[in-house]
Parts: C-alpha cells; sequence; structure tokens
C-alpha cells in the first residue's frame, strides 16, 4: 500500500503515528487480544486526521504499510487501501472531543463474555476496586465507575448513535462494550489508552471471577 499525505501532514508525523500504532497492535495481539484479524486502533494526526489500520490485517504482524490516513468522516486520504470497518466508532471520538489522541478496540475473550454476561443490564457498575483509579478522572475506589454494554449490529450507524445517547445524556463515557463483541477505550495518548484498556480488562476479569466464586 501507497500512502500520500496532503502537504500539511509531514512524513515524521505520520510515520511516527503508524509505528506507535503497530507497536501496541503488536502487544496487544500478543496478550490474544486481537484473535483472527478482529480489532482495530487508531490515533489523531491533526484536527482533521487520524492514523488508522487497513481493514482485515493480522494485529500481531502490522507494518507501517498497514496504517493509512482518513480524515474525521472515515474517508481515505491519500491511499486506496479500505480503512477499519468500524472507523465511524473512532472518528465518532474524535469529532466529539478534540483532545481524544488515540483509540484502541480488542476483541479479548474477557470482554467477549463479559460483554454477553451484562448485557441484559446495559452496563458494568464497578465499585470498590483500586484499579479504577486507572480511569482518567477517578481519582479514588470509592466513586461508581460505569462501562455501559451496547447491543451489536452490523449497521454500524446504530452503535454511533448509542454512545452519543449516552454521551448526550451527560453521562461519563471512558470506554465501553459491545454485546458478544468486544471493547472500545480512548484517551489523549496512547499511553493513557493502553493504560486504561488493560485496567478494564482487569477490572472485567475480576468481576467475572468473583461471579464464578459466589455462585460455584
Ligand atoms: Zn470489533
Amino acid at each position: 500500500m501507497s500512502q500520500t499525505l496532503p502537504d500539511t501532514i509531514a512524513a515524521s508525523v505520520f510515520n511516527g503515528r503508524a509505528d506507535c500504532i503497530v507497536r501496541t497492535a503488536r502487544e496487544l495481539a500478543a496478550r490474544g487480544w486481537t484473535p483472527a484479524t478482529s480489532s482495530n486502533f487508531s490515533m489523531r494526526v491533526d484536527a482533521g486526521h487520524a492514523a488508522i489500520t487497513v481493514s482485515g490485517r493480522d494485529k500481531g504482524k502490522l507494518g507501517r504499510d498497514d496504517i493509512m490516513l482518513i480524515d474525521l468522516h472515515g474517508n481515505a486520504i491519500g491511499s486506496d487501501a479500505r480503512p477499519s470497518a468500524e472507523t465511524a466508532l473512532h472518528t465518532q471520538l474524535y469529532r466529539r472531543w478534540p483532545a481524544v489522541g488515540a483509540v484502541l478496540h480488542t476483541h479479548s475473550r474477557t470482554q467477549s463474555v463479559a460483554s454477553r454476561l451484562f448485557a441484559a443490564e446495559g452496563l458494568i457498575r464497578f465499585q470498590g476496586w483500586e484499579l479504577q483509579k486507572a480511569i482518567s478522572g477517578h481519582d479514588t475506589h470509592e466513586g461508581v465507575l460505569e462501562i455501559p454494554v451496547f447491543p451489536n449490529t452490523q449497521h454500524l450507524p446504530e452503535l454511533v448513535a448509542c454512545v452519543d445517547a449516552w454521551l448526550d445524556a451527560g453521562k461519563p463515557l471512558h470506554g465501553y462494550l459491545i454485546d458478544g463483541h468486544g471493547i472500545y477505550t480512548w484517551g489523549h495518548d496512547m499511553a493513557e489508552t493502553m493504560r486504561q484498556l488493560e485496567a478494564l480488562e482487569f477490572l472485567l476479569d475480576c468481576e467475572l471471577e468473583l461471579r464464578k466464586l459466589r455462585t460455584s
């Protein structure tokens, strides 16, 4: 794939984002969180563009050529590759929040199982876990952290509408699950986004384990 950049974007800037996404994707793939070419990752490049994974690639074997430039409406810029199928869920976050710099979406077993278990309630409520503090804006285990579970659909505008409805209701949102599917989270940069993803994975795993022990 060849990526042509607009004059306003320096190659060093785009390549830096692409390399960061590649490194992160390999790390997440090594943990088994991106099975069967699933999952997608992106980083903001400037006010109107993001770098995102090309659709359908093995996330453990990505190179710089597997990352492409899009505008914030999901259109490919300077490339004839196809961006991730769920690009609309990334661009929605960049459009809503100018401070969002990175978005990670994975399909770990824990995320997938938890999404099924809590789908009927429509959310998971964490309270009393020290690791809630790894989520931006949470500085104590005593607070309540709510992660919604939205119904899965292959029709992306429906999912975009679910996220918009949650946010338009004024509720805080640091990540969400999609039923039987996986998780989305985001942050100012890749380090913050990765920290939140790890924390959410850990919290979901703890909730699942607790339920197993209580019912056995
Ligand atoms: Zn997905």
